[in-house]
C-alpha cells in the first residue's frame, strides 16, 4: 500500500526502500495512521460557517447553553464563539483550535455541547449542577479558514494553517514580536499562543524599550523580556527568574477576545485543546516485543519549581522551573487534570485509546495556560492529538474526536463529583515521554512537536 504510493508519487524507490520497511515497523495495522490515500479532505472539518450554525442549532434547542460572540478574527472578520453551559461553583474555561491547523478539538466541543444540551444521564446533570462551563471552540477561524491566495476569500483553495492573518504595523507595537510574529510565509500572521500576556491590562507600548532584545533590525523583530519584579502577580512557588523571556504583547483581536472571556469566566480550571506531530510510545504498551503504537494524545500540566525538582522523574527536554506565578494548589490541580485521562482511557482496551503520553512541560510565557491561568489561579491542562489537519488518515479523525471528548467528560464528571482530588498527582510523571516519528506516506517527514 505505502509503496504503491511512493511508486505513484514519482519517489525514486531505491532511495525510499530502506526508509519504507524501517518505518514500516513502527505501525501496526489498522492503527491511527491511515495511508494517505483515505487522508482527510479539508472539506471534512466544519468551516466557520458550518461551526457557527452547529452552534446556533445547538443555542435553539436548550435553554441549557448560552451562545454569544464575543469578537471576530484579524483577517476575515469572522466571529469568535463563546458558549456557556451549566451554573456551578466550580468553573471551567476552554479554548480549542487557536492553531488553525488543529481543528479537533472544535469538532469534539460540538459533540460535547449536543451531550450537555440534551443528555438525561445523572451524570450530565451533576456536570450541569456543579460546574460553569465556558467554551471557545475555535479561537484562530482566519487559520481554520484559509481561502484563496490571501487567506481571506470564499472562493479558491480552502486549507488551514496555525497563523492567523494579522500583519505587523508599526503602530502595533515598537517591534514585531519573533517569538509570534511570522512575517515570511505568503501572508504573514501571528501564532496565537505565543500572544497572551502575563501582564494583566497589559497594552504594547506600556512597557519601557530596554524590555525588548531586537534580533532582527531589518523586519523590526524583537523579544519581549518582562523583568519578574515588573509582573503585577504574586510569586506563590518561589522566585527562580529574573525575568519572564518572550512575553507575549496581547495585540490580536483573539487574544483579546480569550483574555476577556477567561478573566469573565474567572476559571478554577482551564483546558487548552491542539495536536502535535505524530509520535510513538516507547515501549509497546502491552509488553511485547512487537511494533510501537502510535500515541493517540499528549497531555501537559504546567507546575513549579515545588514540582520541578522531584527526584527520579525525566523533566526532559524541560526548561527550567517552571511557572512560579500558580499556586502549589492550582499545580497539583493541574497534574490531576493530566492524570486523569490515561485512567479514562484504560477502559477502552489494550492500544486503542491507551497510549497517552506526556508531552514535557516547559513555561511559555505568551501561552494560554502559562499567561492567564495565574491571573485567577486556575490549573491547565493541554491535550495534544497526533497530527496536523494536513497529514494524517481518516481514521484518526473520528479517533481524535473520540479521545478527545472522553478525556474532557471524564475531566467534568470528576471534578463535578470531587473525585479529581483523588488522582494522584504523580501519574503524570509516569507518562511515558514520546518518540517523533516521520510519516511513513509522506517524503516532507515529521511536522515538529509545538503546541
Ligand atoms: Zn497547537
Amino acid at each position: 500500500m505505502h509503496r504503491r504510493r511512493f511508486i505513484e508519487l514519482g519517489l525514486a524507490a531505491s532511495a525510499l526502500a530502506g526508509t519504507v520497511s524501517a518505518r514500516d515497523d513502527r505501525y501496526r495495522p489498522g492503527g491511527p495512521w491511515a495511508p494517505n490515500e483515505r487522508a482527510v479532505n479539508y472539506s471534512g472539518y466544519l468551516d466557520n460557517d458550518q461551526l457557527g450554525e452547529r452552534l446556533r442549532r445547538i443555542d435553539e434547542r436548550s435553554d441549557r447553553v448560552d451562545l454569544e460572540r464575543i469578537g471576530e478574527s484579524a483577517g476575515r472578520g469572522d466571529p469568535i464563539w463563546e458558549v456557556t453551559v451549566g451554573d456551578g461553583d466550580e468553573r471551567v474555561h476552554i479554548i480549542n483550535q487557536i492553531h488553525g491547523d488543529e481543528p479537533t478539538g472544535a469538532e469534539a466541543m460540538v459533540e460535547i455541547l449536543q451531550r450537555l444540551a440534551t443528555g438525561s444521564a445523572a451524570e450530565i446533570d451533576r456536570i450541569l449542577d456543579e460546574l460553569t462551563i465556558t467554551i471557545v471552540p475555535r479561537v484562530n477561524p482566519d487559520g481554520a479558514n484559509f481561502v484563496g491566495d490571501d487567506g481571506l476569500g470564499d472562493n479558491g483553495e480552502f486549507r488551514q494553517r496555525r497563523y492567523n492573518t494579522s500583519t505587523w504595523a508599526d503602530d502595533d507595537s515598537r517591534y514585531a514580536n519573533a517569538n509570534s510574529y511570522a512575517y515570511n510565509l505568503d501572508v504573514p500572521g501571528y501564532d496565537l499562543n505565543r500572544g497572551f500576556s502575563i501582564v494583566p491590562g497589559f497594552e504594547p507600548f506600556d512597557e519601557p524599550e530596554e524590555w525588548w532584545t531586537v534580533v532582527d533590525e531589518e523586519a523590526n523583530l524583537g523579544y519581549l523580556d518582562v523583568p519578574v519584579d515588573q509582573v503585577p502577580l504574586d510569586l506563590k512557588d518561589g522566585d527562580p527568574y529574573d525575568e519572564l523571556w518572550s512575553a507575549g504583547l496581547n495585540l490580536n483581536p483573539e487574544t483579546r477576545a480569550v483574555t476577556e472571556s477567561f478573566l469573565a469566566a474567572d476559571p478554577d480550571w482551564a483546558l487548552t485543546h491542539h495536536h502535535q506531530g505524530p509520535t510513538a510510545v516507547p515501549e509497546a504498551p502491552d509488553g511485547n516485543s512487537g511494533p510501537q503504537w502510535q500515541s493517540i494524545m499528549s497531555v501537559m500540566a504546567p507546575y513549579g519549581p515545588t514540582y520541578a525538582n522531584l527526584e527520579g522523574v525525566d523533566y526532559a527536554p524541560y526548561v527550567a522551573e517552571g511557572n512560579p506565578f500558580m499556586s502549589v494548589d492550582a499545580q497539583t490541580r493541574s497534574l490531576q487534570l493530566a492524570g486523569l485521562v490515561p485512567e479514562r482511557m484504560d477502559q477502552f482496551g489494550r492500544g486503542r485509546l491507551d497510549t497517552i503520553t506526556r508531552y514535557a512541560y516547559g513555561p511559555l510565557w505568551g501561552s494560554y495556560l502559562d499567561a492567564l491561568c495565574p491571573q485567577t489561579d486556575a490549573a491547565g491542562a493541554l491535550y495534544e492529538v497526533s497530527h496536523q489537519s494536513d497529514d494524517r488518515g481518516q481514521k484518526a479523525l473520528g479517533t481524535m474526536v473520540k479521545v478527545s471528548v472522553e478525556g474532557i467528560m471524564a475531566t467534568f464528571e470528576r471534578i463535578a463529583d470531587g473525585s479529581i482530588h483523588d488522582v494522584d498527582e504523580t501519574t503524570y510523571f509516569d507518562l511515558p515521554i514520546p518518540e517523533g516519528i516521520d510519516n511513513p506516506h509522506d517524503e516532507r517527514g515529521s511536522s515538529s512537536r509545538r503546541r
